[in-house]
């Protein structure tokens, strides 16, 4: 019998739909700036610091004000702390694209929703392959983050390699900056349901002669790490 209380948390997550990861929890500490409050605001309501992969062990997340505009894993607290700063820069960065693009609102904060959720997968890449007791890289902590993604915002796919396609060419964005990191994104997100997600194809986020090479690019990738992406409750 859980205690009173965990019990009355656990049935108001579960009315939440996909219930979050019992083992992650997030904090959104106060922002000391306007700017900042704006950034806090915008993350919390882009639902972007959520999973239901299942962690091998309980993660902290921290969003908070920052001296650098930075997202980072720390295994020892095994903590992600995302700055109100960076999401401040990601917001910023594409606004000024979509303004430039004429793009519509709408289109606008899809685009930084996802870039958000990217931002966070990416991290969750890192802890996943560190509590799974892998070297730690860049690329990894990408295909983890293409297939936590794939999982758990199927829906984000498309708009996830958009998004960070418009921001590799900027430097400065977290781990997300560089074009060829996110065109190897772009396919892996590609791959994993080319028919559900060939507006990346159509988008040229991955290269058109790359593109019929990424189901095999994705495939790899769920073999050699799929084991530790699971979701919860499956
Ligand atoms: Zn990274």
């Amino acid at each position: 019998m859980p205690h009173p209380l965990i019990a009355l948390v656990l049935s108001m997550t579960s009315t939440l739909g996909a219930a979050p990861s019992p083992e992650l929890t997030v904090r959104y500490e106060p922002a000391g700036s306007p700017r900042a409050e704006q950034a806090r605001k915008l993350l919390k309501e882009s639902d972007a610091l959520k999973t239901g992969i299942k962690l091998p062990r309980p993660v902290k997340v921290v969003a908070r004000d920052c001296d650098e505009a930075s997202a980072t894993w720390d295994g020892d607290e095994r903590r992600i702390t995302i700055c109100y700063s960076l999401v401040d820069k990601v917001r910023r960065t594409l606004t000024g694209i979509s303004q430039t693009e004429e793009a519509d609102k709408r289109t606008t904060a899809a685009r930084v929703d996802a870039a958000l959720t990217v931002l966070f997968h990416h991290q969750l890449g890192h802890a996943l392959g560190a509590m799974n007791g892998r070297p730690d890289s860049e690329g990894q902590a990408d295909q983890l983050a293409a297939l936590t993604l794939a999982a758990d915002a199927p829906k984000r796919v498309v708009r996830a390699a958009e998004a960070r396609h418009l921001l590799a060419g900027h430097a400065g964005i977290g781990h997300l900056s560089g074009l060829e990191a996110s065109a190897t994104f772009a396919c892996l997100l590609y791959g994993a349901d080319p028919a559900k997600h060939a507006g990346i194809a159509k988008g040229g986020w991955v290269p058109a002669e790359r593109a019929p090479f990424c189901a095999g690019e994705y495939n790899r990738a769920k073999s050699a790490l799929g084991t530790m992406v699971v979701k919860a409750g499956a």
